[in-house]
């Protein structure tokens, strides 16, 4: 058997896989934290049901974690 367990945040669409390993949409699989700091954070207190709202699973967020700006360098 297969002791996976998914949640999906009916806020953040996002999956959220044994309550720790997040799966964006795109990109590579992240932590809580990191979907804490591309998106819950700004639903929080918005909208009610984002499953990850519990603080004491989000650690410091660094600054990898956030969205990279896009640049386009012109040569
Ligand atoms: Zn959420």
């Amino acid at each position: 058997m297969s002791s996976e367990n998914i949640e999906i945040c009916p806020v953040c669409q996002v999956q959220i896989k044994n309550d720790r390993e997040v799966i964006f949409s795109s990109g590579k699989p992240g932590d809580r934290t990191r979907l804490w700091a591309r998106v819950c954070q700004y639903v929080a207190g918005k909208r009610d049901g984002c499953i990850n709202q519990d603080v004491d699973k989000i650690s410091a967020i660094q600054p990898t974690d956030s969205y990279q700006p896009v640049t386009f360098k012109q040569e």
